[in-house]
């Protein structure tokens, strides 16, 4: 399914000359399906959901649209777009894309995470601004303050919204969702279609379209993925004898837990320089930092909570490493979705101690396809 699919570019798409320009300088050429399919809807004013795994270019499918129908900026204008995301990674990275795409025209973004000043956020928003981005509970907190105000919002983006449900910002979200004007225009971006999400859609969006290209993004699929059945305790043995045998241009290494990860951290440190850690007790400044070594490739390796396996968009990560197996199979194709975005080859490791012998069996069903074994001498644990 992927040699017949005809190449629209974005020519096609009915998008202004300035936008055409911008495309052209981020090296967009063509869109991605999820672009090709939301973009129209969006501009018609539909209120759509769309499916489609991560790193295939879910930010620009709504950016664009937001960006082409925002009125000009003016002295203290309320906002008119709300981009809802789990995490004030991604609040920052899709703020950092949407002043990309809007080259060339003067835009007022604000980014409302948790964390970060809360006086420079309300500066900003008397100001005013054309677009929030921000995660459900610190836009909750502007609302209630008085300092967010929603009447001019004519569109509403529920980014990740699988995973802001998982987080648990359901009664954050309903709240804002309630406060927005009710024709505006809502539309819900998700990797999965969990019944949570199904079940906001349904109180929340109107006569919803639905773009699924979750079976056309094949790229987990072509992600080279393997496992090594190996003891518990041998894991970080087995860990540097494939981190050496590898060489990976960057790679993240996941742990189930916040300790786990603080552990690993220190061993690996040890032996190896550009090693870092993320976890979601870390300080917001500290993730921030480690997030800027990775883009500019001071850490090579980054031993990472479940935090980050979602949304973090850094195109460099070359291998992905489970040290601890996935606690779901959504889990599982979020994490090895950091590697081989937009089309790059990556490679994924899972390891597997005796008794999760199941986990990879459900792993293999939820991306129907098998985990290629691999073993290195004297790791292999013969029953998995
Ligand atoms: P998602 O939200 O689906 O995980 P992102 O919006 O973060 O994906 O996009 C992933 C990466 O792909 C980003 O670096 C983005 O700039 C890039 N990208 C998005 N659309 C295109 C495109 N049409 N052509 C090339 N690169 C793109
Ligand atoms: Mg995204």
């Amino acid at each position: 399914s992927t040699s017949s699919e005809p190449s629209l570019s974005f020519s096609d798409l009915d998008l202004s000359p300035i936008m055409l320009r911008a495309l052209k300088i981020c090296q967009f050429e063509n869109p991605s399906p999820i672009q090709a399919g939301l973009i129209p809807l969006a501009l018609e004013g539909e209120d759509v959901i769309g499916q489609a795994r991560t790193g295939t270019g879910k930010t620009a499918a709504f950016g664009i649209p937001i960006l082409e129908q925002l009125d000009p900026l003016e002295d203290r204008c309320l906002p008119q777009a709300l981009i809802l995301v789990p995490t004030r990674e991604l609040a920052d990275q899709v703020g950092q894309e949407l002043t990309r795409l809007a080259k060339g025209v003067p835009t007022s973004i604000a980014v409302l995470a948790g964390g970060k000043n809360l006086r420079k956020q309300t500066q900003q928003l008397s100001d005013g601004v054309q677009v929030v981005v921000g995660t459900p509970g610190r836009v909750h907190d502007h609302l209630q303050r008085g300092t967010f105000k929603t009447h001019d919002i004519w569109c509403v983006v529920l980014d990740e919204a699988d995973r802001m449900l998982d987080i648990g910002f359901r009664p954050q979200i309903e709240r804002i969702l309630r406060k927005c004007p009710k024709d505006r225009q809502t539309l819900l971006l998700s990797a999965t279609m969990a019944p949570q999400v199904r079940i906001l859609a349904e109180r929340y969006m109107f006569e919803p379209k639905t773009v699924d290209c979750s079976s056309k993004d094949m790229s987990v699929e072509t992600i080279e993925q393997h496992y090594f059945t190996v003891d518990a305790d041998k894991r970080l043995e087995l860990l540097m004898r494939l981190l050496d045998r590898e060489t990976p241009e960057q790679v993240i290494i996941f742990c189930r837990t916040k300790r786990g990860t603080d552990k690993l951290h220190r061993k690996l440190s040890e032996k190896y320089d550009g090693v870092g850690c993320m976890h979601g007790d870390m300080q917001q400044r500290e993730r921030d930092r480690v997030i800027k070594q990775l883009r500019s490739k001071d850490l090579k390796v980054l031993v990472a909570t479940d935090v980050v396996g979602r949304g973090i968009d850094i195109t460099t990560i070359s291998h992905i490493i489970n040290f601890d197996v996935p606690q779901d199979c959504d889990d599982y194709v979020h994490r090895v979705g950091r590697t081989g975005r937009m089309g790059r080859d990556g490679v994924a490791y899972t390891f597997i101690v005796p008794g999760e012998g199941d986990v990879l069996t459900s792993i293999e069903q939820r991306i129907n396809k098998q985990l290629i074994k691999d073993v290195m001498d004297g790791f292999d644990h013969p029953v998995p």
